[in-house]
């Protein structure tokens, strides 16, 4: 789709994607005169006399107090990623299982039921299950995408729905409508954990979801050099959150902080070339002899192509696919022939990277337990960065013809 704003009901946005990315959340004045915002490396922040604390602890001027509660910076980022994403306000974190960590430690309590789609996070699951179940909290896993599955495990108890979308690696995308639907027909709030689509392909709020998640790790800052996550949502709603990070301690820095509002100005043209290149390499994967099966939902081919064109704009730089009749070993010599792509887990930055599932995510998994959530010996997951999609698809042909 070629339009500037992203195909979602509800967005009444003025200006278009870009401009927004470049100049949303900023003062037109900044100190000293500089067109970018500085890096405040200061743990605390000094008041002119005891009237000025007083006056502060009554709210009657919003400024810093101390580093573990908030930046300059930081306020600029979530100014930017809030208005990114069509949302209220926005939380930073230092990583995204920071965010997701934040999250539900803030919203859950023992007793507490959540509900998740299965295909999620290998650490989100994690967190959930073994962290949040040692104080109480009941996690559900169903099948990804199946909402009659996960509208039998809700109980009054249920607080909490959540998924990501698309899912990594299987790419599969949840029907935000259905979902959301499933959500308010029990009172219950909902979660998407959207790294993999941004809100340049998708913008879960203006569907009706209450939070929104990111690993700004990927996308978002998309240099493969911070890490970084964010949270997105009413303000009311994230108020307790806000509270818990000052808590806890789980901000961003003041350096990642900057890098993310670099990352940030080229993020629309980034995405661009991220879909035209993951679309680009699908295609001629999808039509090569050697591969068995490509997951991309910009091919009419995956399960949910008509989902995917319904609610997102492009479809990220993310492929999964599986070579024809190779064993692990065959696989991992294509993963080897490639010159372009890097070995390494993470996606979402101009540098392409390429892994073997089983080999780098799901290593600490049984063969019976990888089948069980459809990880395949043959399976190769490639993240397409900003490079010419010419040079990546000649890289893709003399490593499958080695
Ligand atoms: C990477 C990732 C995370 C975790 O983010 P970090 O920044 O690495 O902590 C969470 N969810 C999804 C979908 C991710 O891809």
């Amino acid at each position: 789709m070629s339009s500037e704003t992203t195909p979602s009901p509800g967005s009444t946005k003025a200006q278009g994607f870009s401009t927004v990315a470049v100049h949303a959340g900023e003062a037109r004045q900044k100190p000293g005169y500089a067109i970018t915002d500085p890096i405040f490396c200061s743990a605390t922040y000094t008041f002119e006399d005891t009237a000025a604390v007083l006056e502060y602890l009554d709210k009657k001027i919003p400024r810093e107090e101390y580093g573990r509660y908030g930046n300059p910076t930081e306020k600029v980022v979530e100014r930017k990623l809030a208005a990114l994403e069509g949302g209220e306000s926005a939380i930073l974190f230092s990583t995204g299982m920071a965010a997701i960590a934040t999250f539900l430690l803030a919203k859950l309590q023992a007793g507490d039921e959540i509900v998740l789609f299965d295909e999620c996070y290998h650490r989100t699951r994690e967190f959930c299950v073994k962290v949040l179940g040692r104080f109480g909290v009941v996690t559900h896993l169903v099948p990804a995408c199946d909402y009659q599955k996960m509208e039998a495990v809700i109980t009054p108890r249920t607080k909490l729905l959540i998924s990501e979308s698309p899912t990594n690696p299987h790419m599969s995308v949840v029907d935000l409508e259905r979902f959301v639907a499933l959500g308010r027909r029990h009172g219950i709030e909902t979660a998407i954990d959207s790294t993999l689509a941004t809100p340049y392909n998708l913008r879960p709020l203006d569907w009706g979801v209450d939070y929104v998640i990111h690993s700004c790790t990927k996308y978002l800052a998309g240099h493969n050099d911070i890490l970084a996550g964010v949270l997105i949502g009413r303000a009311d709603a994230l108020e307790p959150v806000r509270k818990l990070r000052g808590v806890i301690g789980t901000i961003s820095g003041p350096h990642t902080m900057y890098l993310l509002l670099r990352g940030l100005k080229t993020f629309a043209l980034r995405m661009e070339r991220h879909n035209q290149n993951g679309l680009a390499v699908a295609q001629f994967l999808a039509s090569h002899p050697q591969i068995e099966r490509v997951y991309y939902p910009g091919l009419p081919s995956h399960p949910y192509y008509e989902v995917a064109r319904r609610t997102m704009r492009g479809f990220g730089g993310l492929v999964t696919f599986l070579v024809k009749d190779a064993d692990a070993q065959q696989t991992a010599r294509i993963v080897d022939a490639l010159r372009l792509p890097r070995i390494g887990p993470s996606f979402g930055g101009v540098e392409s990277l390429v892994e073997q599932p089983i080999i780098m995510s799901y290593h600490d998994f049984t063969p019976e337990q990888r089948r069980a959530v459809g990880i395949y010996d043959n399976m190769i997951r490639l993240s397409c960065g900003i490079e010419e999609p010419d040079d990546l698809i000649a890289d893709l042909r003399q490593a499958l013809e080695k």
